[in-house]
């Protein structure tokens, strides 16, 4: 505040090259939310009516709302046990429209990227790819633009998301791993023969209503002069946003991650081995999570009854969660003709879901105030 420059400036440029170094990619754009991140980069791609972008039914609103705000055609296609989007289940739903895959790293855990990547370079899924403007043309496939919202630092195969398709998308929203309040970035990180600098450019003018100069270059003396080049949006990170990112990104590794692991391993310890417990996957072989969420799910139970178990927990002055109401059952998407009875294994995951707390400053006691309080639900309940 008192370096008396609040909106996009020095703060902005400096935190985009902190995430640029931390995801290893060529260039980071930060917006004002992932969701309008998610939405200028269909724009770019130029995604409107008769256009289908293939989306989990499990996640947040926000993945699938973009594509509607563009006239395009959000394709769901149910998740696996893992709350994860499945390549078979995309190559399933990919027609002649298809033209961007939307895969969600829900609580933190990073889809199949291999796979998925595999998918839309294969040469019979090219072959039929339906370029129908110039960005098309040059990416000559779908586009696989992940919604990372969940998955800052996140790792597969040993390197980070951002780094694992095309596009990535972040949130720094308040409930997020890593927040400036609200906030997203954008990572670029599509293949050789495009510029990332000139796309850089080129989005960040998308970014700011299609005007030539940001408000910073035009207080250079004598550089009044601007012009606009198209019908642009306002969704620039503001540098107060940004000044929050920076303080937090240098503490994300070390402190913010350790911590959420640790309160990870404190819950699977205490309901690994009880069997009315399913406890989550948050590190493999292959990956890593962000730690964002922890899913438990009781093993046998109805939505009635999980239902029945959250009121319990509450009960004890317990704060729990559900992550997410699928989408064909909210109303918005029901309008749409989205029937949850196309999505079982989506449905099933919801319906014995129970996300624990996960925060920096819950202390070890309170964890296992949590995990009493679980316990005891579940007595009184299963
Ligand atoms: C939070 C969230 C978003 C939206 O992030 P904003 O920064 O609030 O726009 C998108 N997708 C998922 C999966 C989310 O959880």
């Amino acid at each position: 505040m008192k370096s008396g420059w609040i909106t996009t400036g020095p703060r902005t440029k400096a935190f985009e090259q902190k995430l640029v170094a931390y995801c290893g990619v060529p260039r980071v754009l930060c917006v004002s939310s992932a969701s309008a991140g998610l939405e200028l980069i269909l724009r770019w791609f130029g995604i409107g009516p008769g256009d289908e972008v293939i989306v989990p039914a499990y996640t947040y609103t926000a993945t699938a709302e973009v594509v509607l705000h563009c006239g395009a055609k959000p394709v769901m296609v149910d998740v696996g046990d893992d709350f994860l989007i499945t390549p078979d289940n995309i190559r399933k739903a990919i027609t002649p429209n298809t033209k961007v895959i939307i895969p969600v790293d829900i609580a933190g855990f990073p889809c199949d990227y291999d796979d998925i990547n595999r998918i839309v370079n294969e040469p019979s899924i090219r072959d039929q790819f339906h370029p129908t403007n110039d960005v098309q043309r040059q990416l000559g496939r779908i586009l696989v633009m992940s919604d990372a919202a969940h998955s800052l630092g996140a790792r597969y195969k040993n390197r980070r998301t951002g780094a694992l398709t095309d596009i990535t998308v972040f949130s720094f929203h308040a409930v997020k791993n890593l927040t400036t309040a609200e906030g997203g970035a954008i990572c670029l990180n599509l293949p050789e023969h495009f510029d990332a600098d000139a796309l850089y450019r080129e989005l960040c003018t998308f970014s700011l209503h299609g005007q030539s100069k940001d408000a910073l270059a035009k207080t250079k003396p004598g550089n009044w002069r601007y012009d606009v080049t198209c019908a642009g949006y306002k969704c620039n990170m503001t540098d107060v946003a940004a000044a929050i990112g920076l303080i937090e990104i240098d503490r994300y590794d070390d402190l913010i991650l350790q911590r959420r692991r640790k309160i990870f391993e404190a819950y699977t310890q205490a309901f690994k081995d009880d069997n009315r417990f399913q406890i989550p996957e948050f590190e493999t072989l292959d990956k890593t999570s962000s730690f964002h969420v922890y899913a438990l799910r009781l093993r046998q139970a109805d939505e009635a009854r999980r239902d029945a178990v959250i009121q319990r927990i509450f009960d004890q002055e317990v704060s729990v969660n559900v992550h997410f109401i699928p989408l064909p059952l909210l109303i918005c998407y029901k309008k749409l003709g989205y029937d949850i009875r196309n999505y079982p294994v989506t449905y099933d995951n919801y319906s014995r879901e129970i996300s624990l707390p996960v925060y920096y400053d819950l202390t070890d006691e309170q964890v296992q105030t949590v995990i009493a309080a679980v316990n005891r639900a579940v007595d009184l309940e299963c």
